[in-house]
């Protein structure tokens, strides 16, 4: 098994990047992240201001998987993630969904512990450490490893947990993966624009589907797929995950528009990933009772 460690680390996902490491299909591979502030805060008075804003949203790597083709599917299986004790999360002023409301910059130390995020004296929350950030090089030349789209990024969806499996379209060749930016546990919506923010590891299997690829990132976990679409609002965004769901629909039953549309009312939900990264992030969630992974590439 290779290890990519944490200091192979990169600020935007692009076919530029000389590789961290080299893999083939099947090949499982360990990667270590930082936190998403780059580790650069260890206490409650360490103030935003000391914050060196080129060195946050890192992600690991990029790793080149051998075969790997634009055009082609990477399939990412998270296998196990194990993060630190310590954690944090902040405020940041002008960020976050209220970000109109004036507030102060903050930090809130947390530790994970036997199964719990410990928030406050007698609060805690379950722990259910999950990957904000991941994804390959894009076809354009460079987007910041803060931001998101199609090729994945930053996306922050709470269901990326261990057991998860990921599917990725390959833009560029050896596909260049990276993930960082893991959370100790993350509501749907992250609402301050930061969850708990913690350094870890995880166990990630790679595997290639040739010459087929979804338009937007898919996840399958819990007898669902889900398809991870993003936009300039939370409209957009969740025209483009229906639009998506709809023509997944059509394939999977050789059934018209309309057909379609309508059953998509009946079986797909609209769940919020993120409302607080550069880009709106909305789920469209379809039980495999009704999709195969077949309709969702073309
Ligand atoms: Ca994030």
């Amino acid at each position: 098994m290779k290890t990519v460690p944490r200091s192979k680390v990169i600020y935007s996902f692009s076919s530029q990047h000389k590789p961290a490491e080299h893999i083939k299909p099947g090949e499982i591979v360990l990667l270590e992240t930082e936190d998403a502030l780059g580790g650069q805060i260890k206490n409650e008075e360490n103030s935003l201001d000391v914050l060196d804003w080129s060195k946050v949203d890192g992600a690991t790597g990029p790793i080149f998987i051998e075969g790997a083709e634009p055009g082609d599917t990477l399939a990412v299986e998270i296998l196990d993630i194990k993060i630190d004790e310590k954690g944090l999360i902040v405020t940041v002023p002008k960020h976050g969904i209220l970000g109109e409301k004036p507030f102060k910059p903050s930090t809130k130390m947390a530790i994970t512990k036997d199964g719990y995020v410990h928030f406050d004296e007698g609060v805690r929350v379950r722990a259910d450490p999950m990957i904000g950030t991941i994804g390959v090089a894009p076809e354009s030349d460079e987007i910041p490893s803060g931001s998101l789209g199609r090729h994945g990024g930053n996306m922050d969806v709470k269901m990326l947990t261990a057991g998860t499996k990921l599917y990725l379209p390959v833009f560029v060749e050896g596909a260049l993966f990276a993930a960082g930016d893991m959370h100790a546990v993350q509501a749907d919506g992250e609402l301050c624009v930061s969850a708990i923010e913690v350094a870890g590891e995880a166990l990630l299997k790679f595997n290639l589907i040739k010459n087929r690829k979804p338009k937007w990132p898919i996840l399958e976990a819990h007898g669902s797929f889900a398809i991870l679409a993003c936009g300039k609002t939370l409209d957009e965004a969740a025209s483009s995950a229906s639009r998506a769901a709809v023509k997944a629909l059509m394939r999977e039953y050789a059934w018209s528009f309309e057909m379609a549309y309508m059953f998509g009312s009946l079986t797909v939900d609209l769940e919020i990933n993120q409302v607080v990264d550069p880009k709106k992030g909305v789920r469209a969630v379809i039980s495999k009772e009704f999709m195969s992974l077949d309709s969702l590439l073309t």
